[in-house]
Order: C-alpha cells, then structure tokens, then sequence
C-alpha cells in the first residue's frame, strides 16, 4: 500500500511541475512570477521530478518547436515518425540532450523569454543526480514493496516526466476528439482529465497554445486553472498578457 501511495504521490508532484511550470509557465508564458518563486518551482521540479528531471529551458525550447513543427518532420516527437511509442521518446530525449548540450542549433523565435538557473542546471540534469535519485526510489522500494509485483512499478518511477510526456505526445497525436479543426493531428483524449492534469486536452491547447485553462467544454474540467487562480491571488504569479505567446499552428 505505501508503494501505491507512493507512486500516486509521484504521479501528480512530478506532473503538476510538468504542467505548471515546464509547459505553462517556461514553454507558453501563460503567467508570469518572479526570479524568487521561479527558483522554488525549480527546485520543487527537481524534488518531484528526481531522476526524470526535466530542464525548464531546454523543455520549453522544444516543446515550442513541437507546436511549430507539429507532424513534420522537425517535430520533437511525432508518431507520423516514429515507429511506436519507445522510438518516438528516445528521439524526444535526443533533441532535449541536443538542446540541453547545446548542440543543436537553435531557431532565435525559439529562445525568448526562458527560466534560466545554469548552475542548478547542470546538477540537475547530471548522470551523477540521476543515479542518486535511482538508488533513493530503489531503496525505497526496498523498504517498503509488500509484493514483487510492485517492480513493474519502478521502471515507470526513473522514467516518470518522459513517460507523462510520452503519453500526451502519442495518444493524443493519435486518439479521441476534437473541438477544433486544426491543420495537425492533435485530439483531446479524455472527456474529464483527472488523470493528466488537463494536458489531455491537447486540441484544445493547440488551439490556445497560453490559455490558462486547457478545458474548453462545460465537461472538461482542467484542474490546474483553479490552481492557477489561486496562486495568482496567493500573489505567487501573475497573470498578464502574455509576454510571449507561441502558438505554431
Ligand atoms: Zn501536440
Ligand atoms: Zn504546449
């Protein structure tokens, strides 16, 4: 039971901070914050995050050429190109290393306005910090898996912001519905998106790339608006016109 909890837990930390803060708030500009609280929402990605820690700037980098290459042949991580889903994410993480490494040159409409903390960074994203946080899940799973079933759970806890990422960026280039007609493959999958976040309305986010809720429909309740609006009122971040909108196509 302290293993489900534990992934549970995982899930939603690692995703909130996928969310809010690497896809919101550094690829889309939806709210702004100051230096200070981006350095906690850093810091909070890391700790949810661990091993699978994604770098808010390389993150945002890519994710806006995803939305302006969206099923081409320069998309990130388009299921047109990529075999199945294991393919397309060991591509993904190609062009993040690429980016992160700075290897990969760069369109400059791709590099504005983006968190940067290039000390953080750099441990964060080291083979050294990934290891460690291997061995803390590891044990953890040592201490306290009642059942050896509860393995197949730990693949999926390395690897946990590839595979949110790796989720929306297949099947919802693959499956479900769409409010909008747009010029790409992008589909809401879930009618009511506990599951994800609201990243599951992936049409819609399309569609309004800034918007701060993903649910469009009376049904698609997107459950990080509310908390949006409540750390605007907390004066946590705020909401503004945006400063830079990417929207693609
Ligand atoms: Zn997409
Ligand atoms: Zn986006």
């Amino acid at each position: 039971m302290a293993i489900i909890l534990f992934f549970i837990g995982l899930w939603y930390a690692s995703l909130f901070c996928q969310t809010f803060f690497q896809h919101r708030y550094a690829a889309h500009h939806a709210f702004s914050m100051t230096k200070s609280w981006e350095r906690v929402f850093f810091v909070l990605s890391y700790i949810a995050q661990g091993s699978s820690y994604m770098s808010p700037r390389a993150y945002a980098i890519m994710h806006r050429m995803h939305h302006a290459y969206t099923d081409t042949e320069k998309d990130p991580h388009s299921p047109s190109f990529s075999k199945n889903i294991f393919s397309m994410m060991l591509h993904t993480r190609k062009v993040y290393v690429g980016i992160f490494k700075g290897t990969t040159e760069l369109e400059p409409r791709f590099t504005k306005n983006l968190p940067e903390w290039p000390a953080f960074e750099k441990w964060a994203n080291s083979t050294f910090s990934r290891l460690l946080w291997v061995a803390i899940y590891v044990a953890i799973f040592i201490f306290f898996a009642a059942s050896p079933w509860l393995y197949l759970l730990l693949p999926i806890v390395i690897g946990m912001g590839a595979f949110h990422g790796g989720i929306i960026n297949w099947f919802a280039h693959k499956y479900g519905y769409q409010n909008f007609k747009l010029k790409n493959t992008s589909n809401n999958l879930l009618h009511i998106d506990i599951l994800m976040l609201g990243e599951s309305y992936h049409n819609n986010h399309h569609k309004h790339p800034s918007s701060l809720n993903f649910g469009v429909k009376w049904h698609e309740l997107d459950p990080i608006y509310p908390v949006i609006r409540f750390l605007a009122w907390a004066k946590v971040i705020k909401i503004t016109k945006p400063v830079l909108v990417y929207s693609g196509k």
